[in-house]
């Protein structure tokens, strides 16, 4: 059965960060090829109005076209109503080729799962690989976590092979791995454009161009400028 990475979010903007995070999701787990899926609504309502979906998605397909292994998902959106992560890796299954999804997840949105609609559950179904975001320290989260989550947690290598036992279906682990630091966030990127201060660097070009093109963050900003 092929294994497909799932990255979810808000990418309002997508940044250099969550493309650092699905490619080295992508070696660590030996996976196929990585879905980067934008919510359509997301759960927990966001301090901010995030930009239109439609534009979100564009961004995205932007961003990985010179990424073969990467692509943009529309399946939250085609789904629409509130994107709750549980039902998106279930989707998979109905798939016309299924595959098994693995879950990728910066360190902070592991801390957040607890919160999730239905955690055990996706926990026990699908697996999860975790990777370590600047900013936030593992031992702290991991203090946080519940004993049914922690108790999950298993080495890396595992997740690239099926579970011990004939039969067993993928699901119910939890690996973190440590990737290169990437400090980049989506609301450092909005808060720049909102300073007029370039996002060079922090976004792919042409999502730097499409920024400023469609104006999705409004004010006509020197997006791609020193
Ligand atoms: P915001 O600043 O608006 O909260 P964000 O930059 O955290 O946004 P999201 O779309 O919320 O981006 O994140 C989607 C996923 O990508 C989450 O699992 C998050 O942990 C992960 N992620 C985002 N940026 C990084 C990064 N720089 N390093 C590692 N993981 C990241």
């Amino acid at each position: 059965m092929r294994r497909i990475g799932v990255l979810g979010g808000t990418f309002d903007p997508i940044h250099a960060g969550h493309l650092a995070l699905a490619s080295a999701a992508l070696e660590a787990a030996g996976l196929e090829k990585v879905d980067l899926v934008p919510s359509f609504s997301p759960p927990h309502r966001p301090s901010h109005r995030p930009a239109a979906h439609w534009h979100r998605f564009a961004m995205v397909v932007l961003a990985t076209t010179d990424r073969p292994r990467l692509l943009a998902s529309d399946r939250e959106i085609r789904r629409a109503g509130i994107s709750y992560m549980l039902e998106t890796l279930r989707s998979y299954r109905e798939d016309d080729t299924p595959a098994v999804p693995l879950l990728i997840l910066g360190l902070d949105a592991f801390a957040e799962l607890p919160s999730w609609r239905e955690p055990e559950a996706l926990v026990a179904e699908f697996d999860l690989l975790v990777a370590s975001r600047p900013g936030v320290r593992k031992e702290e989260v991991l203090q946080g976590l519940p004993a049914w989550l922690r108790r999950r947690i298993s080495p890396l290598p595992e997740l690239s092979q099926p579970p011990a036992g004939a039969g067993r279906p993928c699901g119910g682990r939890i690996a973190l791995f440590d990737m290169p630091p990437y400090t980049v966030s989506a609301t450092e990127v909005r808060e720049r454009l909102a300073r007029k201060e370039t996002i060079k660097s922090l976004v792919p070009e042409a999502v730097a161009s499409y920024i400023v093109k469609y104006d999705i963050y409004g004010g006509g900003y020197p997006a791609t400028g020193e």
